[in-house]
């Protein structure tokens, strides 16, 4: 509710609503709220709230009306506003783009509801890439990140160079920087090669040694862990060494790996 004043005492924007036995709850914009009787909810808005009134000044102090004497009102409000606001300014930074929901891998701690390989059905195409791209564009934070996760991203490439394509053309003034969470295991030059030429960060996993990887993220050909250590090594070379992380998932047959030099 927003009203101009006729006398006496100005009203601030505020919104109010019923409540039982008469009452009713007024809130504003700077987070205050006050429940008042509704009969003195019609007298404020009818400007027939007399200043001496301790109805008066109580919304006077919760900034649902200003008058001569406190011509600072509105600043004070707007200062109030901006700080509960300050939060929108860095609002939904990290974005992430499910490309697909295939996978070539069957990880035993896998909370992706992924499918096969070759299923159909289950990737993000060019259209949904570009209502994606411009629900992210709408945060009014200044950078974004952008992850892309499955599945298994690469198996989607083509929705990965689409939605890189799109954001770049209509990104404007943000800054922007982009990850994928790949396995690595189809790794192609192809990939790296727009990896580098987009400054695509790489995060993925590794287990450990061949037998722990394996048994964790265990591929048809039995090779998960060579294809990963393979991966990482061509993206190092591709993109330097802090172009790609990787991260180690701890089981339970993670944990009667320890070598004895570490266990307790
Ligand atoms: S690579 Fe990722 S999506 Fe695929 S099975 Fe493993 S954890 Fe799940």
């Amino acid at each position: 509710m927003t009203t101009q004043a006729t006398d006496g005492y100005n009203l601030l924007p505020f919104r109010f609503a019923r409540l039982s036995g008469g009452r009713a709850i007024l809130t504003n914009m700077a987070g205050q709220h006050l429940v008042a009787d509704r009969a003195d909810v019609d007298r404020l808005a009818n400007h027939q709230i007399g200043a001496s009134q301790p109805l008066y000044k109580e919304l006077k102090a919760h900034h649902f009306l200003y008058d001569q004497a406190s011509d600072v009102a509105l600043e004070m409000l707007a200062a109030e506003v901006r700080t509960r606001l300050a939060a929108v300014k860095e609002f939904t930074g990290l974005h992430m783009f499910v490309v697909t929901l295939r996978c070539d891998s069957k990880c035993v701690y896998c909370h992706a509801s992924h499918a096969g390989h070759h299923d159909g059905g289950r990737d993000m195409d060019a259209n949904v890439c570009e209502h994606a791209v411009a629900a992210m564009l709408k945060t009014p934070n200044p950078s974004v990140k952008v992850e892309f996760q499955g599945g298994e991203p690469l198996l989607n490439f083509e929705a990965i160079k689409h939605i890189v394509a799109e954001t770049e053309a209509k990104r404007g003034d943000k800054d922007v920087d982009y990850i994928v969470t790949t396995n690595l295991y189809n790794l192609t030059d192809e990939h790296l090669q727009f990896i580098a030429d987009h400054d695509v960060g790489v995060s993925t996993s590794l287990d450990g040694p061949a037998d722990l990887h394996n048994a964790n993220r265990p591929r048809g050909a039995g090779d998960a862990h060579a294809k990963a250590v393979r991966g990482i090594e061509a993206c190092r070379d591709t993109v330097g060494p802090r172009g790609v992380s990787a991260l180690m998932t701890t089981t339970r047959q993670s944990l009667s790996s320890i070598p004895s030099s570490f266990a307790p």
